[in-house]
């Protein structure tokens, strides 16, 4: 496995070591990746019917967790502008690119549990993964989330933490349990890993 770094000022940090932002700035971690080369058309056809599909491109190999996701219709609608399907995406969103990715590495890393925050789709879609992973997952949520996706979120199985206040609060909170020794936090901002699934 690679090692987390933080392009401002160079800080390393294993990515055992749990750590979700640059312990000196604070910012987001980027990834010392390089794609593997042998990824060409022709050695498709006959792969997973998911993003895993691109594997040389994917900071992880030979993952385990999976509902499918990618491979979503791309339908032209004029000459120069189509639309891709991604609400056909196992958790009807695009957020399952990420949310894969990040479930894989957590599998990985065995932590005690998964923490995430959100207004929403990723929240869904982290708590989707990590059932699949079988981790134990905390979904924390703006006071006031549409009781659709909260709904969503608890049947995935996760236990949800809805905060008072905005989006900012709710990303507070996530990030003070994320401090915590033993946790993982499956963030849409901050770990590289979920933009190496979204790029897909
Ligand atoms: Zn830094």
């Amino acid at each position: 496995m690679t090692t987390y770094h933080c392009p401002q000022d160079g800080t390393r940090s294993p990515i055992s070591a749990l750590t979700w932002c640059c312990p000196v700035c604070r910012g987001p971690w980027d990834l010392d990746f390089r794609a593997a080369p042998g990824l060409t058309p022709h050695v498709l056809p006959g792969r997973a019917n998911s993003l895993w599909r691109y594997e040389e491109i994917l900071p992880l190999a030979a993952p385990e967790v999976s509902l499918g996701e990618g491979r979503t219709p791309l339908v032209p609608l004029t000459d120069t502008v189509s639309a891709k399907l991604d609400y056909l995406m196992p958790t009807l969103s695009f957020k399952d690119r990420g949310a894969v990715m990040l479930a894989e590495l957590a599998r990985r890393l065995a932590p005690d549990r998964v923490v995430a925050d959100s207004s929403g789709n990723a929240g869904t879609s982290i708590a989707a993964y990590c059932a699949r992973a079988a981790l134990p997952c905390t979904v924390y949520v703006p006071e006031g989330t549409s009781p659709k996706k909260t709904e969503q979120i608890r049947a995935h199985g996760a236990v949800l933490v809805a905060v008072p206040g905005g989006r900012e609060a709710t990303a507070l909170a996530a990030r003070a349990a994320a401090d915590e020794p033993g946790v993982f936090y499956a963030s849409h901002v901050f770990n590289p890993y979920f933009l190496h699934g979204t790029k897909t």
